[in-house]
């Protein structure tokens, strides 16, 4: 019996059936429920702080066809800009997923990544040229929805080089570690975008000195956290202070976008390719189906034939380009696009003002040739779809500010004379209503 007593206890912590809840028997071996426990907890954190390693995202890379698809959903057009923007994004987190060598919850890696270990996936930044108010930030933007990742938008003409009044790059990247909630992990894969990129261009006529070497300062200034650099942000925001406890952000694996108009590019690359300009933004002359390549090539918009050596003619260093090798344009929305534009991506504004009706009970629509209308005041304005909105606003204003006195209300139309501010919104009471 004593040796049968002796044997019946715990192999790890040496306690007796007796002293214990459960005593759970192995080959030749037992284990207390306690000791269990403790295991348990020794795995947990195991696995808690392999989680907590800087380079395990959880993310689901959609294949490119997949991105693109959802863009079509928030974005009109622009789909040369999507096509480049679905393989650009897709490759940059693969490559974010391969330097992890872990895929969780996501697209498990080939194999064959590991055979070839040396070879090392550049990081792919992207550029994009067009007009205002095409849709550069809102494709950025619908990307990082589409990954899920955290997005931040930073303007490049307040960037300026450390000791001069303005803001350091660091702030950019916090702006992104308060995107996503202060947490590092998800803050280095986001994406950022830097608008206004072609403000910092060098200009080398009729600009002041000063100018110019802030240009090429805040060109150099990014160059770091481009490429990947581990940034000091101050949590804060604002200027770097000595005492202050900085985050660590490495930013290898954050995407940035940088994007701008242009203006005076297409005239860069007519003066390279030596001929007369086809203009910004011109449509092809003849379907591209019956023309030989070459000639595709050249009827296509000017700014989509953007090369390096226009980028440094416009004022760029030539290693700042070399951190922007994704280059893609995007085009002047046509009046037709702007009608799209109006009603139907999932967030259009029309959809968003009869929603805010909506709350108040009120039902909202829109004849076709108000949209039409609305679609050509904003085209004339030369400010893309910013327009669009603004001359909405304005449309509602007086209606937002009366409907919430008249509960009677049950709809409002907007036709073209509406929009041409020649006749005040069609509205529907409930005792017309009855009596119709
Ligand atoms: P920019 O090209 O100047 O960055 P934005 O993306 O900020 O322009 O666009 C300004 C506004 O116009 C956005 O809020 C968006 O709603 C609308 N917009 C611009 N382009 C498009 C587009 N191609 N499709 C849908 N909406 C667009």
């Amino acid at each position: 019996m004593a040796r049968a007593t002796q044997i019946t206890m715990c192999s790890f912590c040496g306690k007796s059936k007796a002293e214990v809840k459960r005593l759970i028997a192995g080959p030749g071996v037992y284990i207390c429920d306690a000791c269990v426990g403790v295991c348990s907890g020794v795995l947990e954190k195991e696995s808690r702080s392999e989680n907590d390693k800087p380079s395990a995202p959880t993310l689901r890379i959609p294949k490119p066809s997949e991105i693109k698809r959802q863009l079509d959903q928030h974005v009109i057009g622009q789909d040369r800009a999507k096509r480049t923007l679905s393989v650009a994004v897709y490759n940059h987190y693969k490559r974010v997923l391969a330097s992890n060598r872990s895929a969780p919850g996501g697209e498990t890696l080939p194999t064959t990544i590991d055979d070839a270990d040396s070879v090392e996936i550049e990081k792919s930044n992207i550029l994009l040229l067009g007009p205002t108010g095409c849709g550069k930030t809102l494709l950025a933007k619908t990307l990082a929805k589409v990954l899920d990742v955290p997005f931040a938008i930073a303007d490049a003409t307040v960037i300026t080089e450390a000791g001069y009044v303005g803001e350091d790059v660091e702030n950019i990247i916090l702006r992104l570690l308060q995107a996503a909630e202060f947490d590092v992990r998800r803050a280095q894969m986001g994406i950022v975008y830097i608008d206004e990129i072609d403000k910092i261009a060098r200009k080398t006529e009729n600009v002041s000195i000063t100018r110019d070497v802030s240009g090429e300062g805040v060109q150099q200034g990014l160059l770091k956290i481009l490429e990947g650099t581990v940034c000091n942000v101050p949590p804060q925001g604002g200027r770097k202070h000595p005492q202050q406890e900085y985050i660590r952000i490495d930013t290898t694996q954050i995407l940035f976008i940088c994007g701008g108009a242009f203006v005076g590019m297409d005239r860069v690359i007519e003066r390279r390719l030596g001929r007369r300009s086809i203009g910004f933004g011109t449509e092809p002359r003849e379907s591209a189906a019956s023309l030989p390549a070459e000639q595709v090539q050249a009827q296509r918009p000017l700014l989509h034939r953007v090369e390096p050596e226009d980028l440094m003619s416009f004022g760029f260093i030539p290693e700042f380009i070399g951190r922007l090798p994704v280059v893609t344009a995007l085009d002047e929305l046509t009046e037709a696009q702007m009608t799209e534009v109006l009603t139907r991506p999932r967030n259009a504004l029309t959809r968003q003002f009869a929603k805010l009706l909506l709350l108040d009970g009120v039902e909202l629509s829109f004849t076709d040739d108000a949209i039409a209308e609305l679609a050509s005041m904003a085209s004339r304005k030369k400010t893309g779809a910013r327009a669009l909105r603004a001359l909405t606003e304005e449309l509602f204003q007086d209606l937002m500010f009366e409907l919430p006195d008249s509960d009677d209300v049950v709809s409002v139309q907007i036709n073209r004379a509406v929009v041409r501010r020649e006749t005040p919104p069609l509205v529907q009471r409930r005792e017309q209503r009855q009596a119709a």
